[in-house]
């Protein structure tokens, strides 16, 4: 059976999250393709359906304490055209579906399904986003890191939903995405690529690595990025060997529909030595 419920602010929302097993819907770019059973047939919700799309409350972006906040409800194509919002982000994001299924998609969609080829996670890993998941009667904010923890799979709770990802405020000058895929549009993603630097005087002040679908979720070494932090740029180019060998050792993909394992592998370090020649 196929039962929904569509609430009249975010506070009901959540008091029917407490109240009733159910599966949120956003947009259902992913939902509605898991669940769909065949031309014909009802989509196959074993859950009533609780819609969020339209919920005001997740659908702001604004600026508090310097950091950004993202609801969960905004949609790929506002991430666009809004100018709080990093073009690291928007260069992932325009790269996303098609411009139909961009003004359906959320960010919030994106980041719950869990997928190691969700293209916003790379950059969202990269700059240690927060999410703050709200219940009736609680609110808890963790990295998304700590939220995703396997493919598909995530620590939500039955009577939460994600309402905002934070964006910690940071400056980075070099910018670099990357998706692999069939075709230059509506591509499935092979292998993506995210690096962040913040480079002052020929030094590396800050650099951020991630890659999305190489591994069950994303690729991200806080202690290689600490062993290049603060070195010089030129002492990196002399390195860049060393640290493509460190990575390779953390991209595990697999062999799927997509692509193989040793392709993805390959073109995943192609792009991570094409950034790091572009930091000088
Ligand atoms: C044709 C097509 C092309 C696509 N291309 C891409 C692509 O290039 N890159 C890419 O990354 N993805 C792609 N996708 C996948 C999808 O569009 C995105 O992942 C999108 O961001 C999902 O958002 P949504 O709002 O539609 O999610 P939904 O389908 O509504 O939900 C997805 C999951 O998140 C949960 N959820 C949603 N919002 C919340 C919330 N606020 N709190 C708690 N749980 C929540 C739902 O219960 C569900 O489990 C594509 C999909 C299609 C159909």
């Amino acid at each position: 059976m196929v039962d929904g419920f569509r609430p009249a602010d975010l506070q009901e929302a959540l008091e029917f999250r407490a109240r009733h097993p159910s599966i949120p819907i956003a947009g259902g770019t992913d939902l509605m393709v898991q669940k769909a059973r065949g031309f014909g047939l009802k989509p196959d919700f074993n859950k009533p359906l609780l819609f969020i799309g339209h919920l005001r409350k997740l659908r702001q972006i604004s600026v508090r304490d310097g950091n950004i906040h993202i609801g969960a409800g905004v949609l790929l194509s506002e991430l666009i055209i809004n100018d709080k919002i990093s073009e690291a982000l928007k260069m992932a994001v325009r790269q996303m579906a098609s411009p139909p299924s961009r003004n359906l998609a959320t960010i919030g969609g994106n980041i719950c399904n869990a997928s190691p080829a969700g293209d916003t996670l790379p950059y969202l890993y990269a700059v240690d986003a927060k999410l703050i998941l709200k219940s009736v009667s609680s609110e808890r904010i963790i990295h998304i890191g700590k939220f995703i923890t396997d493919p598909k799979q995530n620590t939500l709770e039955h009577d939460e939903l994600l309402t905002e990802i934070i964006i910690p405020n940071k400056i980075f000058n070099v910018s670099y995405y990357k998706k692999v895929g069939q075709r230059k549009g509506m591509s499935l993603t092979k292998a993506s690529f995210q690096g962040l630097a913040d480079i002052k005087n020929s030094n590396v002040l800050d650099i951020r690595i991630a890659f999305g679908s190489v591994a069950p979720i994303i690729v991200r070494s806080r202690e290689i990025e600490a062993s290049i932090i603060g070195k010089p740029v030129s002492e990196i180019n002399a390195a860049v060997p060393e640290i493509l060998k460190k990575y390779a050792t953390l991209i595990r993909p697999i062999d799927d529909a997509r692509s193989s394992a040793a392709y993805r592998k390959r073109v995943s370090l192609r792009l991570l030595e094409d950034f790091l020649s572009k930091l000088s």
